[in-house]
């Protein structure tokens, strides 16, 4: 429908041209105008609109132009201008400025010394110089600008103010970078512990100088000591004695710390001082071979059979022994080696063996049907000293066993292993 009224005013207007040719030049030149207005407002407003994404693209060449003209300005003064091998970083107004700037530099690391230590050199790993120059005056910076750069690394500082719910790890994603590099960016914060408000660098700042530090370090170190061994043919085998206690030995250690940036490279130890030497761990092994005939320590079971009373009150009366019940003349072994102190009938006991073993021990066997020691004998462990019976106060045939400890009573099942 509306096409060919279109047509026609289309139609209409080629008339128009040919026909009032200065009427149309006129109209021609308000359009014109009008038009270029438009698209004046047009630009303006693109940039207002989509002003994150022109910024980014914007920025470096105002500064461009901004330098361009700092350059061209024939308005030099004196300055002095700090130089990182060769490259010029900025420019300050006066010597002392400039070297204050180096100074504020270090002092971080200087800060930063262990404890009992002493910065002994610091330095710069750069080639770095203080230039006087003719400059531009705009050239001229401010002492923490540069600061600021030479530290950092960089002129842009972005920072990113934590919301409610956020962590590192939801910010490092937000920004695309990653958790390591967002715990270096923040290196006085706690990773863990961020609150709403707080403010986050985004940028990992790399220092244009590299400060060396030479730290000296002394401290007391422990020098452990060497176990000996001795052997002594009196001793028996499997007998040790620690005849000399280790002590460990002192030094004094000095050692040298190198960092770059507070962060250790190097370390070495310049010198090393003993205060006191180690003192051996001397112990003595016995190589003489055992007889049969000593205590070993441990006790053997002195005949097979099942426990048919065991230690303790039993009937208002003290058990103490232990019964194991076995078939008369079921073999009795010694239970450890030692010297037969009493071999023969002994009231209720029957016929009763008893063993002094030499190291605080005594064993008794009772109620036996037969005895194959003397009084006086040295027997060994496990050698057979009497035969199962049923002689004295006894129920039935079996053997009653005791074990004495510096003469007090022992439950013998605590000294038998099954
Ligand atoms: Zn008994």
């Amino acid at each position: 429908m509306e096409e060919p009224s279109n047509k026609e005013v289309h139609k209409k207007n080629q008339f128009k041209f040919s026909k009032f040719k200065y009427k149309f030049v006129l109209t021609l030149i308000i359009f014109t105008v009008t038009m270029f207005k438009i698209k004046s407002i047009e630009s303006w407003a693109s940039i207002g609109n989509s002003h994150e994404e022109e910024k980014e693209n914007l920025k470096p060449i105002t500064l461009e132009i901004k330098e361009n003209i700092r350059a061209k300005m024939t308005f030099l003064i004196n300055g002095y201008t700090i130089s990182i091998d060769g490259k010029d970083i900025g420019t300050l107004k006066t010597k002392k400025e400039a070297e204050d700037v180096l100074i504020e530099v270090k002092k971080p690391f200087l800060d930063s010394k262990e404890e009992d230590s002493n910065i002994e050199e610091v330095n710069f790993l750069q080639d770095v110089k203080i230039v006087k120059k003719l400059s531009p005056f705009f050239a001229i910076k401010d002492s923490k600008e540069i600061l600021s750069l030479i530290q950092k690394g960089t002129k842009e500082v972005e920072t990113h103010v934590v919301e409610p719910g956020e962590n590192y790890w939801t910010i490092a994603d937000k920004y695309n970078i990653s958790v390591d590099d967002l715990i270096k960016a923040n290196t006085e914060k706690d990773p863990e512990n961020i609150h709403p408000g707080d403010e986050i660098n985004l940028i990992v700042f790399k220092p244009l100088m590299t400060v060396k530090t030479t730290e000296k370090t002394e401290y007391e170190n422990e020098i452990e000591y060497d176990l000996k061994v001795e052997y002594d043919e009196t001793m028996y085998k499997n007998e040790k004695k620690v005849k000399t206690k280790g002590i460990p030995g002192k030094s004094r250690v000095v050692e040298k710390v190198i960092k770059h940036n507070g962060v250790e490279v190097d370390r070495q130890i310049v010198k090393e001082e003993i205060i006191s030497k180690p003192i051996d761990k001397l112990i003595v092994k016995g190589t003489k071979q055992r007889p049969l005939t000593v205590a070993t320590g441990s006790f053997t079971t002195p005949t097979r059979g099942s426990i048919s009373s065991r230690f303790g009150q039993r009937w208002g009366r003290m058990h103490k022994g232990i019964d194991i019940a076995a078939k008369v003349g079921t073999p009795i072994k010694a239970a450890d080696g030692g010297t037969v102190t009493y071999s023969g009938n002994r009231g209720s006991y029957g016929k009763l063996v008893e063993i002094n073993h030499g190291n605080g021990y005594v064993t008794r066997y009772g109620h036996c049907s037969k005895i194959h020691v003397n009084n006086g004998e040295k027997v060994h462990r496990g050698q057979i000293v009497a035969l199962v019976g049923n002689t004295g106060r006894t129920t039935g045939p079996h053997l009653h066993f005791e074990v004495i400890k510096n003469g007090v009573h022992q439950n013998p099942s605590n000294y038998l292993s099954r």
